[in-house]
């Protein structure tokens, strides 16, 4: 069985199963029940693969009466095993994306959910830096920037949800001068949560065409 769900297709699942738990939760109307159920089917099933025994069950369990917050996570684990992962990469690879970076910390891979990330994120806080790295045109790119210790509440540039955001500068442009161009955005501090978020990669491209060194 070959994985065919991307991270950001399995964030939305677990946002529309999530959002049918809380309607039971909320609306007493079996028939407001009935019309959001529906509707969550109709969103599901087409990011579903087809003759796929999984997929299957998983339908049949979100049409549980009254699915329940423990129902709904138990059945979301079921779909792991057809979600695309982020690829782990070698301490080489990785270095590989970050040539300009003397001392790279490197991203702790265990704590790493690698089925929920759209792209790979993670503060050097000692530092008070952010590395990314994400698909862009085909490939993986590396970005760094200096990453604010100061946490507010606002929209994310990545995931386009409100939340805890921190200004990340971005280096865009270096001139033989010694004059930089910088680009500041405010992305999530938590890169784990804005993965959960993430549910559609168009920002997230914005966001990496804005915040990509130019030549
Ligand atoms: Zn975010």
């Amino acid at each position: 069985m070959e994985p065919t769900i991307t991270a950001y297709e399995f964030s939305y699942i677990n946002q529309q199963v999530t959002h049918l738990v809380n309607t039971y939760k909320s609306v007493n109307d079996p028939h407001i029940r009935d019309i959001v159920l529906a509707e969550t089917l109709e969103n599901l099933t087409p990011l579903l693969p087809n003759d796929e025994p999984i997929t299957k069950a998983f339908l049949q369990g979100v049409k549980i009466d009254f699915l329940s917050r423990v129902q709904a996570a138990d059945l979301i684990e079921t779909l792991i095993p057809l979600v695309i992962p982020f690829p782990k990469l070698s301490p080489k690879q990785l270095e590989k994306l970050f040539k300009k970076v003397k001392k790279l910390k490197h991203p702790e891979w265990g704590s790493l959910k690698l089925h929920e990330l759209t792209y790979l994120g993670w503060n050097d806080g000692g530092n008070q830096k952010k590395y990314l790295v994400a698909p862009y045109q085909d490939r993986l790119i590396g970005i760094q920037g200096e990453f604010s210790p100061q946490t507010v509440k606002g929209l994310c540039a990545i995931c386009h949800t409100i939340g805890n955001v921190s200004l990340f500068m971005s280096t865009t442009k270096t001139s033989g001068l010694g004059t930089y161009t910088k680009n500041g955005n405010y992305i999530c501090r938590d890169s784990a949560q804005c993965n959960r978020q993430l549910t559609d990669p168009l920002p997230l491209t914005d966001f990496l065409t804005t915040v990509r060194p130019k030549k």
